[in-house]
Formats: C-alpha cells, structure tokens, sequence
C-alpha cells in the first residue's frame, strides 16, 4: 500500500484527521494481513499498536458476548497508543481482513513533534470511551449479571459440600446431580444420571425408599431425612444423612436429594465415645462404662433371679515395671496385658481398666457356682507367661478378689468395696492368687485400719520399747552380739507384735518414723553399754524394705553415729532376702554405703526367697541368716540339704552363718556339726529389756 493511501486511511480516524505531520506517521505504519477467524487480539492480553481497516469485517466480544462490529475504515484498539495496554475486550476477523498497524512507537513520536495533537486526541478517545460503555452498559449489563449468577450458582452448586440429586418423579432416576455426588460416590456424572437414587445406597430396596417419599407425595410431611450408608462405585461405604424434598411448584413436581457425608460427624461422636466410655491407654472400657454395665447387669440379674460377680484385679509388681523400666515401660507393659486377655471372656461379660494398674472383670448371668473362680484361675494362668518389654522377660501376676451379687451385696458400692477387701487378702497372701469375699474380712480389714490409727498414736506417744535376743556363738556358747526386736506396750495391755505391725508401718510412712526411733534408741543402747562396761555389743537392727526408698537414709545413719559418738563395729543391719531383691541394684548400692560407714550387713530370713548366685556375690554382706523355718525341722532330708547347702555358700564367699530361731539342744548341736557360726533362739533367750540382757552378758558387772 502507498503512503497516499495510507494517509487516507489515517484522515478517516477521527481523532487524526485535523493533526499536522500525519505523512510522517503513515510513512512508519505496517500494513497486516489477518485471515478470516484468526484473532486480532484477546481480552486480556497486552498490546502495543492500534489497527485501521482497510478491508474486512472483525467483532468486538467481552466475556463470549459480542459487543461490537468493525468494518473498513473504522479501527481499533487505539487505547494502546496511550499506554492502556491490556485489552479490554478480544477482536475476531470475521471475514479476511486487512488493515494499518499503528505502533505505539512510532504515534509517540508522532505525538512529541506535535504535542498539540495531545488534546484533540484525548478529548475524541473519551468521548468513544463513554460512549462505548454506555452501549455496553445498556446492552449486556442485565444479561451479564444473569449469567454471573447462573454461574455463580451453579459454582455454589458443585464447591457444596453435600451432594445434591434432582431425581424423576415415578422411577427416582437421577436426572441431574452436582459434582460433589460424582466425586464422593466415585461414577462420572453422566453415569450418575443413568442410575436410580436407592443404588447409591449400601441397603436401601426401592420399595422402602418409595414408602418414604408417600409422605412427600401426599404433602403431610415437607421434608423425609434419614441416616444411611451411601455406597462407593468401588463397593466401599460411607454414612450419610439424606434429606429430600418434593417442589410441588414446578410441574411435574422437581424432588430434590441433598445427601451429607456425615463420615466426620461420625467418627468425632465415636471418639467423644471413646473418650468418655474407653481408656485411652488400652481401649479397655474405663470406670465409667464399667459402672454402666454394671448397673445393666445388676438390673437383668434382679429381674432374672440370676448372680453377678465382680472380680478386682490388681498386679502385684507394677510399681517395680515402672521404677525400674520407667512410665512408658510400664504403658507398653498395661497394653500388652490388655491384649493378652482378648478372648479371654464370653462377649457379654466386661473386662476393664479402673486406672493405673487395678483392672475388673464383670461376669453376668451366672449358671455354674463356679465360674468366677474359674475364671479367676484362668487370669493367674495368663499371666504365667512373662511379657516381653524392652527385649527383657518381665513376670507379672494379679492379685483377685471376688464379691458376688446377690450375697455379697446388693448394690454398686458395696459390691465394689468387698471384692475390694478381697484382693487384699489375696494380695496379703503373698499375690499371684484369688480370694471369695467374707463377711469376716470386712471385720479384718476394720481392725487393720484402728491398728493403723493407733500405731500414728504409737509412734507419738513413744509406747515402743527395743528388746535385745542374743546371738551366741555354736562352739564357744558365748554371746556375740544382739538383736534389737521392737516390742509395742500398747495401753490397753493389748498383745501386738511386730509380725503385725510392722507390716502394717510398712504401707505407710509410719515405718519410717519407726526406723528413726529404733536406730536412735539402739545406737543409745550402745553409747549406755560403753560407758557402763567400757565396751559394747553388737546390734542387729532390722532394715525395712521401704527404707531403701529413702534417699537420705545413708545420710541420717551417719549422723546419729557422729552425734552419738559410737563405733561402727557395734552395728548390724538386718535386711531380708526379699526386701533386697525386690529392688537389688538400689539394695546394693545402699548397702555398699553402710559398709563404708563400717557397718555390718546381715540378710535376714535366708533361703525363704530367692536369691541368685550371681547377686550373692555383688552383695556387701558379711552374714546369712538362716530362715527359722529350715531350722524347725532341720532333721528333715530336705531342710537338711538346704542348711548344708547355705553354710557351704556361705563359707565359700566368706560370711558368716547364723541359724535363727534355735529352741532345742538337738537342732544346736546339729547345727554345730554343720559348722554354722552361731545361733540365736529361745534355747539361749527370748528378746528381753536391755536391762535383763546387760545381767546375762555382763553378770555382776557394772560401773
Ligand atoms: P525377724 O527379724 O526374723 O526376727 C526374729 C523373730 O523370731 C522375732 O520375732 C523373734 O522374737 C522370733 N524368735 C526368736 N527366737 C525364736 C525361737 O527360738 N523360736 C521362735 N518361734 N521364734 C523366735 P518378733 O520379735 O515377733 O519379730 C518378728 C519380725 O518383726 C522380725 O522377724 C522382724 O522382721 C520384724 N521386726 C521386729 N522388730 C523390728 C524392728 O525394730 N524394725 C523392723 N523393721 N522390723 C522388726
Ligand atoms: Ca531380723
Ligand atoms: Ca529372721
């Protein structure tokens, strides 16, 4: 094209047409080809030049709505010459089209050798501009908002979170359905639409979906809802709410399924459940759901005539798990005892945790008189196995306790609180075993608890005493040393030994306090005795095995010893088989400690526990005492055997030996044989007041 026609085609725009120097811009114009269908350019993009139309139709469209047409002469896109560069609206050949192209370059040149150009070019392009949204404004602006909201809502319609179905009237065909039904029921849409509303359900016939909808049809109710499982393509289920409605408005009426996922809803109801009704630990039932079914089972067994019985288990060693092993030991420890018992009771019955380690069994409609101690029995063999916790063996055992309704008693509480009192009892008895309430434990366990009010009194008061049982030596029958034994004068002239309450102060923070006086008033013996005769004896004072827990128990032995100025050499502890290896590596440790104080370590009752040969050797000791009850009757072949075999060990590792609880001349002299060391028993003295004791050892004597 020449620049003659060109400059034409400029005159003809009307914001160009009166400037000056227009033939040097249509010297830089281009001229553009643009083939029918192809686009000029599209909303949104941006763009640097404007188009003249020398030949061919375009349309002008916003949003798939054409809002315009452009044929020779007129142009386009002239918002670019001013720096607008996005389109605002796309431009289509409709039929080939030829045109100018102003780059945007090339007009600012333009423009800065003829700045009066300036105005008459702003003033004709906001006039278009106007008038151009005014067209679009009144044409399309219903029309837009309309299909904003159809889309609007049809967006509304598939982001919901629930499905949504538009079923036919007489089969409940789903002629239409959102994409949240395609997505969680897994068909594609068109295959939705070809399927009848009762298939996407788990269980839902026709027949039964249709006796819903009668009471749309006959309009006595405005909305059906029921709960049920929606049913996946790939066969997997979820629960769902449904709610359905009939438009009877539209003809023929439009019913409409709004169906609700409710597997979140579900599943937070069923962990509330499980929180309020389960141990969090072992998903066992807890105190709560025990209590529940109970209250069910006592309902049922009074109006069936029928017995109940609860069982309160409690193991015997956990604490043990726990401080040596740790908490989460002891957790694994719970968990893995739960799981063993799965199986274990008739599914009706209940099996759960009260907390910590006390669990309970609930056995209902009992036929056979014996089946809760069957049961109980059959707890104990369970637990032969030992568990397995961080790569160890781990023996545990329960100790059970069964009250039965109705003769144990007749409600919650009591029936609780006696199958209670009998596993103590089990437990009293050493654990790992059951016990039937009585009526008479209920009596004991009272005078327990005066016994334990009046030792508090006790220990106030100071109405202990310490006697002294000699130890005498086999060959020479000579006494080498004593053993403080604790007496109780209790003010109502009552008979209570320490067989009795010690084991009572041991439960409580009382054997302490016993402890301490015991100690003190031995170690004042001996002070007394050194004074008196120059010289002491030696004394066995009992060590409880809660002591060990104490941990400054070391420290307070020292003290007095300091305060009081005695010698070491004068002090024996005595500690049972059992308290040490019940907790062996503390035992050791602290014992190691009173043997650097100079103090001499006895193990008490030797041969009634169990002790490995490879602990005897890691333990500070310097004497064994053999159990009385070996030597009761240690004529007897196997007692024989086993004070033989201790008096071997003994001399081999270099203690020791001292028989207790010695009351004839035969089992003395039997004993000297055997080359035990000493003895100590009624053949030489009972324990008695320091007094009498001071006449036996030193006769005559005293400063
Ligand atoms: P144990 O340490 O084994 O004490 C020996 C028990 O056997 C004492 O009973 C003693 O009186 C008794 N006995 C002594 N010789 C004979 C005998 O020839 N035949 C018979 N059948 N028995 C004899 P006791 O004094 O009643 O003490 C019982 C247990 O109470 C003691 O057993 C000890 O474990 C504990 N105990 C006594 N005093 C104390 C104390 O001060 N502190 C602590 N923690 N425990 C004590
Ligand atoms: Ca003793
Ligand atoms: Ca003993």
């Amino acid at each position: 094209m020449d620049n003659k026609t060109t400059l034409g085609f400029l005159k003809q725009v009307d914001f160009l047409k009166s400037l000056p120097g227009l033939d040097s811009l249509s010297a830089n114009c281009k001229e553009r080809f643009l083939p029918k269908e192809e686009f000029l350019f599209k909303e949104g993009q941006t763009g640097d030049a404007m188009y003249i139309i020398t030949s061919g139709n375009l349309e002008v469209f916003k949003e798939n709505r054409v809002i315009a047409h452009r044929t020779t002469g007129e142009y386009l896109g002239e918002m670019a010459l001013l720096g607008n560069k996005i389109r605002s609206a796309s431009v289509k050949a409709t039929t080939d089209v030829k045109a100018i192209e102003i780059h945007e370059k090339y007009f600012l040149e333009f423009l800065s050798i003829n700045p009066k150009a300036f105005l008459p070019l702003f003033q004709t392009l906001a006039g278009r501009w106007k008038e151009d949204l005014q067209k679009i404004d009144s044409d399309n602006l219903e029309l837009k908002n309309q299909i904003k909201l159809n889309q609007r809502f049809s967006r509304l319609l598939d982001d919901t979170v629930n499905e949504i179905f538009i079923l036919e009237q007489d089969t409940y065909q789903i002629t239409q359905a959102n994409s949240k039904a395609s997505q969680n029921l897994g068909y594609t849409l068109t295959e939705l639409t070809s399927t009848y509303f009762n298939e996407v359900f788990q269980d839902l016939p026709w027949d039964e979906l249709n006796e819903k909808f009668q009471n749309l049809i006959d309009k006595s109710l405005a909305q059906v809802s029921f709960e049920n499982q929606n049913k996946r393509k790939d066969g997997s289920t979820y629960p769902v709410e449904v709610r359905i409605q009939y438009l009877h408005i539209e003809d023929p009426p439009l019913i409409y399924a709004i169906v609700e996922d409710i597997s979140d809803k579900k599943a937070m109801e069923a962990h509330i459940k499980e929180l309020a009704f389960y141990d969090s630990l072992t998903h066992l039932p807890n105190r709560n759901l025990i209590k529940d079914r109970f209250d069910i089972m006592l309902a049922r067994a009074q109006r069936s005539n029928t017995k109940v019985a609860i069982l309160s288990m409690d193991l015997d060693n956990f604490k043990v798990v726990n401080d040596s092993l740790g908490h989460e030991a002891g957790d694994q420890f719970l968990v893995q005892l739960a799981d063993r018992f799965e199986g274990t009771l008739r599914k009706e019955d209940t099996f759960g945790r009260l907390g910590g380690d006390d669990f309970v069994i609930l056995l209902h409609n009992i036929k056979d008189e014996y089946f809760p101690t069957k049961m109980a029995q059959r707890v104990i063999n369970l637990m032969k196995e030992p568990m397995e916790l961080q790569g160890k063996k781990f023996h545990s055992s329960f100790s059970i306790g069964i009250a039965l309704f109705p003769s144990d008693g007749e409600d919650i509480e009591t029936l609780f609180k006696n199958s209670d009192i009998a596993m103590y009892q089990a437990k009293e008895s050493g654990g790992n075993s059951y016990r039937m309430y009585e009526s008479s434990m209920h009596e004991k366990i009272i005078s327990r608890l005066t016994l334990e009010q009046e030792l508090w009194r006790a220990v106030k008061n100071k109405e202990f005493e310490l006697h002294y049982q000699p130890k005498v030596n086999l060959s020479t029958d000579k006494v080498e040393g004593l053993e403080a034994l604790i007496r109780w004068n209790h003010p109502d002239g009552k008979k209570v030994g320490p067989d009795v309450f010690i084991p009572i102060a041991e439960e409580s923070r009382l054997i302490h306090k016993i402890w301490d006086w015991t100690f003190q008033v031995a170690c004042g013996q001996i002070q007394e005795w050194c004074h008196k005769y120059g010289e002491a004896v030696k004394i066995g004072i009992n060590l409880s095995g809660r002591q060990f827990e104490l941990p400054d128990l070391v420290e307070q032995v020292k003290n007095v010893i300091t305060t009081e100025g005695i010698h070491p050499k004068y002090l024996e502890i005595e500690v049972t088989e059992t308290a040490v290896m019940s907790n062996v590596q503390v035992a050791i440790d602290i014992l190691e400690q009173f043997r650097e104080l100079g103090v001499q370590i006895s193990i008490d009752d030797f041969g009634s526990g169990y002790t490995s040969l490879g602990y005897l050797k890691k333990l500070p000791i310097d004497t064994l005492k053999i159990d009385h009850s070996f030597i009761r009757d240690c004529t007897d072949n196997s007692n024989l055997a086993i004070i033989q075999g201790i008096i071997t060990i003994s001399q081999k590792m270099g203690f020791k030996t001292i028989a207790e609880g010695v009351e004839t001349q035969e089992q003395h002299d039997f004993l000297k044989n055997l080359e035990c060391d000493q003895f100590q028993g009624y053949l030489c003295s009972k324990a008695l007041p320091a007094q009498e004791i001071e006449h036996l050892i030193w006769p005559g004597q005293g400063k």
